[in-house]
């Protein structure tokens, strides 16, 4: 069919056909059961396409809601393995840069016992062995007992008390019966120091007094003293406070010298001080030391004691350590893997972490400090748990158990075996809260999502609903068109067939065939009248012709023209125009067929109602054209339909009279071209007025 429509509002090919017929065997099938049929296909294949997916993907994504705060726990545990798992990794790294420096050192020739700090920033101190695990060098273990620490003996307290308040000739004297009465090497070393030492300070007391000749003296014979001091076997003896007495007669030669020539003293000083540093000092013994820091102090070269303070400040931290770990060092292991790192590992009551190893014949031995680990560890694990936000990750120490929420845990074996890093949550609540919402969110967008499909259907259901109907309407249009077009062409032919065999020749009778053939090819010129410009108004072709035109003189001469089919209904047209109207700007054709159409319906459906009015009145800025009949009328619900293409009202009533369902929506179109308005006032039974309203003054269309 095409009659101008708009494809969108064609009637759609049946997609939704059913293979069987609803009512098979039964001819055409009934108009009811074929909407049945479509609605039920349309609504299976709603159900199967939209609504049975849709529901399953809700029923799978409201039942992973659960999962998801699985996922969320699992995630969780990954994120604290992870964690652990990195501090972990710091510690065993630590160790691993360790083997490697230590290494690569062995492997250069280079001293494995110093500048500890680049081999580890924990590595405390660092001793090569003999074969019994006992430290060699760069300290050793102190060889003397304390019983065989020897307390001074009376005359010697007394010596050293002369030598302290300035008696030097009294204090010689001591020293000498000291020295020369005893056969203890120790003593006797000891003895022959303070004597040095007496002469040295009687030689600065004489110098201060002027008496420098025999300041001279005493200054010549404290250095050959200490010249013989500084022989073996005297030298390696050691005082009291632990100083090899050779270390302190060299400090006292160099004192004496320096202050005739600076030069060679300042050069004895640092033949000392490297004696000094190289040698392996007694742990417990902090002699070589002290005297080491004294000679930098006061007598060293800028330029050798920057290197030295270094290598001396080393010494003494790894000498400090060594001596709060000698219970440690006392029990270090004799046999120490080759190349290979073995470790003892510290315990609750220990403060070193132990390393072996052997490269070539040298055995070593590396103590870490525990302690500074462990803090180290400590921080770095506060900082990722702080990074994650939701995990806290601790060290626990020997006699702690890990929280029953703790989700990983890893030991720190074998340096550290009492200690274990773990994550737990930080707090629980916060993770049941972030479940929670999580859950809420979920449930709102799988909910939303249901009630989408929900309205998507129903809004399907309504378009296809108005499709259908829509569908229908236009299908009963055609029937109808053809239906309205077969009568008047009837008569038309068998009047003129009639006229054409001389079959009438009856004056009145040849009138009332020729009355009938005109008013027959009227009707049929007003029904493709009207469905021409439905198809031009669907085109969106039609266009209007305003002229200003007497209204009066209109109304009344369509009016009349349509008197005779009125009254063949049996109805009389009545007229009621003012005398006086002004000009209306209207296209003339347009508000004819208007009145054509009202006027028309009125026949159809005012019939029995006697008479058809038509009323115009002025109003300030508008006329209105009223048609009205006194017919079966329209019920409220009809009334917001009629005005709407192809409807036509389900009462048989106006079913049995014959009709396209255009006429109406004809007239609105045309109304609201004029920039007028249109309007029924109707009770069923009671017949019905339509209103036309046409503006006058501005708001009338202009003329084109
Ligand atoms: P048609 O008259 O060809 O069916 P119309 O568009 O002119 O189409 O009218 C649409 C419908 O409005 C009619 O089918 C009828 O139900 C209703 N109608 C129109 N005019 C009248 C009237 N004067 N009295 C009762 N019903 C009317």
């Amino acid at each position: 069919m095409r009659f101008g429509i708009p494809s969108s509002e064609r009637p759609k090919p049946k997609r939704f056909h059913l293979k069987v017929p609803w009512n098979k065997g039964d001819g055409a099938p009934h108009e009811r059961s074929r909407g049945l049929r479509e609605g039920l296909s349309f609504a299976l294949l709603l159900a199967s396409t939209i609504v049975l997916p849709a529901f399953l993907l809700s029923v799978v994504a409201w039942s992973s809601i659960q999962s998801e705060e699985l996922a969320i726990d699992g995630e969780l545990n990954q994120q604290a393995k992870l964690a652990v798992d990195d501090v972990a990794d710091m510690h065993f790294a630590t160790f691993a840069q360790f083997e490697t420096a230590a290494r690569q050192r062995a492997t250069a020739n280079l001293p494995l016992t110093s500048n500890l700090s680049a081999l580890s920033p924990h590595l405390r101190a660092a001793y090569r062995l003999d074969n019994a695990g006992r430290p060699l060098h760069p300290l050793t273990m102190g060889r003397l007992t304390p019983e065989e620490v020897l307390s001074p003996t009376q005359p010697h307290q007394r010596a050293i008390q002369s030598e302290r308040i300035g008696e030097h000739q009294q204090a010689k004297l001591a020293y000498r019966e000291l020295w020369e009465h005893t056969t203890d090497s120790r003593v006797l070393a000891e003895a022959r120091y303070g004597e040095a030492r007496n002469l040295w300070r009687a030689a600065l007391d004489a110098h201060a007094s002027g008496e420098v000749e025999l300041a001279e003296q005493f200054f010549s014979e404290a250095e050959q003293l200490a010249r013989v001091l500084m022989q073996p076997p005297l030298a390696n003896s050691r005082d009291l406070r632990g100083y090899r007495l050779g270390d302190l007669a060299a400090f006292l030669s160099a004192s004496i010298t320096s202050r005739t020539h600076e030069a060679q003293g300042r050069s004895q000083f640092q033949t000392l001080l490297n004696e000094l540093l190289e040698r392996s000092w007694t742990i417990g013994n902090a002699s070589e030391a002290a005297l080491a820091q004294r000679i930098l102090h006061a007598h060293a070269d800028e330029s050798w004691s920057r290197n030295a303070s270094g290598i001396l400040e080393e010494r003494a931290n790894a000498l400090e350590w060594s001596e709060s770990i000698q219970d440690e060092i006392a029990l270090l292991p004799a046999n120490a893997p080759r190349r290979e790192f073995r470790y003892v590992g510290a315990r609750e009551d220990t403060r070193a972490v132990w390393a072996f190893t052997q490269f070539g014949e040298d055995i070593y031995a590396f103590s870490f400090d525990a302690h500074a680990l462990i803090a180290d560890l400590q921080t770095h694990a506060a900082n990722r748990g702080q990074r994650e936000g939701l995990l806290e990750v601790s060290i626990l120490g020997p006699f702690e158990t890990p929280s029953a929420t703790s989700l990983s845990q890893v030991a720190l074996a074998p340096q550290l075996p009492f200690a274990t890093i773990t994550a737990k949550p930080t707090n629980l609540q916060a993770l049941d809260t972030l479940k929670r919402t999580t859950r809420t969110r979920r449930r709102v967008v799988v909910s939303i999502a249901l009630l989408s499909v929900l309205f998507g259907v129903l809004l399907s259901a309504r378009i296809l609903g108005r499709e259908m109907e829509s569908a229908n309407m236009k299908a009963d249009f055609a029937a109808n068109v053809s239906h309205e077009l077969r009568s008047p062409i009837t008569q038309i032919r068998l009047k003129g067939e009639a006229l054409q065999l001389g079959l009438t020749t009856d004056e009145e009778d040849l009138h009332r065939h020729y009355d009938a053939i005109v008013h027959e090819s009227e009707r049929l010129s007003r029904l493709v009248d009207n469905v021409l410009d439905f198809a031009a108004i669907e085109r969106g072709a039609k266009r209007y012709q305003m002229r200003p035109e007497d209204l009066r003189e209109l109304v009344a001469t369509t009016g009349e023209a349509m008197r005779q089919p009125l009254a063949q209904r049996g109805l009389e047209l009545e007229l009621d125009i003012p005398d006086e109207l002004p000009a209306v700007s209207i296209d003339r054709e347009a508000i004819k067929q208007v009145i054509i159409n009202l006027l028309s319906n009125a026949a159809k459906y005012g019939a029995d109602g006697e008479w058809v009015r038509i009323r115009v009145r002025l109003a300030l800025d508008s006329i209105d054209i009223s048609v009205v009949d006194r017919g079966i009328g329209i019920s409220k619900s009809d009334q917001e339909k009629i005005f709407e293409e192809f409807y036509r009202s389900a009462d048989t009533r106006v079913r049995r009279k014959k009709g396209t369902g255009i006429g109406l929506s004809i007239v609105r179109y045309i109304i609201s071209a004029h920039g007028g308005s249109l309007s029924v006032d109707s009770e069923p039974g009671q017949g019905a007025t339509f209103t036309v309203t046409l503006p006058l003054g501005p708001n009338a269309p202009s003329p084109e």
